[in-house]
Parts: C-alpha cells; sequence; structure tokens
C-alpha cells in the first residue's frame, strides 16, 4: 500500500514524501480512508505509531476543500492534546504536511502562555486549534473563541488528558461543539472511563488496535 492508494490528494502527498516516509504505517493504512469518508474513529496506538500523521493528512485533505459554510471563520478541526509539548509538536506537524496548501491558519493554545497573542491569532480566520482543555476552556469562558465551524473533534492521547484530571473540562469543550462533527479519538486504551467517554461522544465509530 503507498499513500496514494489511501485517497490522499497530490498536494498533501508531495508534502508526506518530502517528509521521507515511502510508506504509510499500520494505523496510517487503517485510519485515513476512514477519516477521509468521514468516519468516527476509536484508535489505540501508542506514540511512535505514526498516529500524529494518521489523522493529521487526512484532515488537510478535507482542509483542502471550502468551508461548508462560507461565512464561518473559526478552527474547522480542533485537536486537544494532554501536554503543551504535545501540543506543539501537533500544530508543527499540521504545518509540515499542510505546507503544499495554499494557506493553512494553524494556532496553539496552551497554559503557561499569555493570553494577549492567543487572543489576536483567534481573532481572524483559522483552520486548526491545537489546544489542552484546561486553556480552551478559558478561551471558551472568556469568549474569545466559539467552536462552532468543528468540523472535526480529535482527542489525542485521551487516557492521559482524563489521568491529568480533564474530563469535565473535555465534555464542557465536547457539549460546545456541533453535533454533527466527526470525532477521532487516540488513546493507549479504550478500557474503563476512556471507553465510556468515548462511546458518549462518537457516533457508529469505527474501532483500530494497533
Ligand atoms: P507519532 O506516533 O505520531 O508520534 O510518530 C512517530 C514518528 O514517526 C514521527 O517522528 C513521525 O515523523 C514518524 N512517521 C510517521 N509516519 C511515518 C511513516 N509512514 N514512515 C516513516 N516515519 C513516519
Amino acid at each position: 500500500t503507498t499513500f496514494a492508494d489511501l485517497g490522499l490528494p497530490q498536494s498533501i502527498l508531495s508534502a508526506v514524501t518530502q517528509s521521507g516516509y515511502t510508506e504509510p504505517t499500520t494505523v496510517q493504512r487503517e485510519a485515513i480512508p476512514a477519516v477521509l469518508a468521514d468516519e468516527d474513529l476509536l484508535v489505540s496506538s501508542q506514540t511512535g505509531s505514526g498516529k500524529t500523521a494518521a489523522f493529521a493528512l487526512p484532515l488537510l485533505a478535507r482542509l483542502a476543500n471550502p468551508r461548508p459554510d462560507p461565512r464561518t471563520r473559526g478552527a474547522r478541526v480542533l485537536v486537544l492534546t494532554p501536554t503543551r509539548e504535545l501540543a506543539q509538536q501537533v500544530e508543527k506537524a499540521f504545518r509540515t504536511y499542510g505546507s503544499g496548501l495554499r494557506r493553512l491558519k494553524t494556532v496553539t493554545l496552551v497554559g503557561g502562555m499569555p493570553f494577549g497573542p492567543q487572543r489576536r491569532d483567534l481573532a481572524g480566520y483559522v483552520d486548526v486549534i491545537v489546544a489542552t482543555p484546561g486553556r480552551l476552556k478559558d478561551h471558551l469562558n472568556q469568549r474569545t473563541l466559539t467552536l462552532d465551524a468543528v468540523e472535526t473533534l480529535v482527542l489525542d492521547e485521551a487516557d492521559r488528558m482524563l489521568d491529568m484530571g480533564f474530563i469535565d473540562d473535555i465534555r464542557e469543550i465536547v457539549a460546545t461543539t456541533p453535533a454533527n462533527r466527526q470525532t477521532l479519538l487516540f488513546s493507549a486504551t479504550l478500557e474503563g472511563v476512556v471507553g465510556q467517554l468515548a462511546r458518549s461522544i462518537t457516533r457508529n465509530a469505527r474501532r483500530i488496535e494497533v
């Protein structure tokens, strides 16, 4: 299987080649066509499996299409991560893989950083927000962003976010996104509390275990 076989457009394939990837990893082979087909996913996979590209590549392919509602300016993709470091890595992946898109606006919202620049970043047109739950909720409370243009919500390392006590923040954030969104949940485990959360925020999700 090649990346082209998975249905990714040329604009994304060139960035994949530039990254030096010759063939998709297992999680990428299974997840990319499903994300392109707008399915919800529950994925159990470890760091190092290539999971970031498994969601970033197909979501970027979809961002190359015009907004369903051209009047919106808010983020079309929202990725929640447990830590600042992971948020920054994920944003970097979107930028790298999205280098072939005409213009891609990504914003990282994490704690320990001043609000001012984040607020300014959110004032214009945004494609992708990568955030930790606490800081994202602060922005919601301050009404510096709305999530009504979100087409896809990604929970990355969901089990770690729950371990860190983010469950209430996550539930509030999810409730603010459109009900007809696509939801992708990545976690080392899909058992217990994370499984309950997963079932309550996805619809007909495909389960991928790698
Ligand atoms: P992740 O599991 O998303 O943390 O990715 C682990 C590492 O694998 C990252 O450094 C990626 O750049 C790299 N990677 C992702 N997909 C591929 C691929 N198909 N071939 C080679 N390396 C990859």
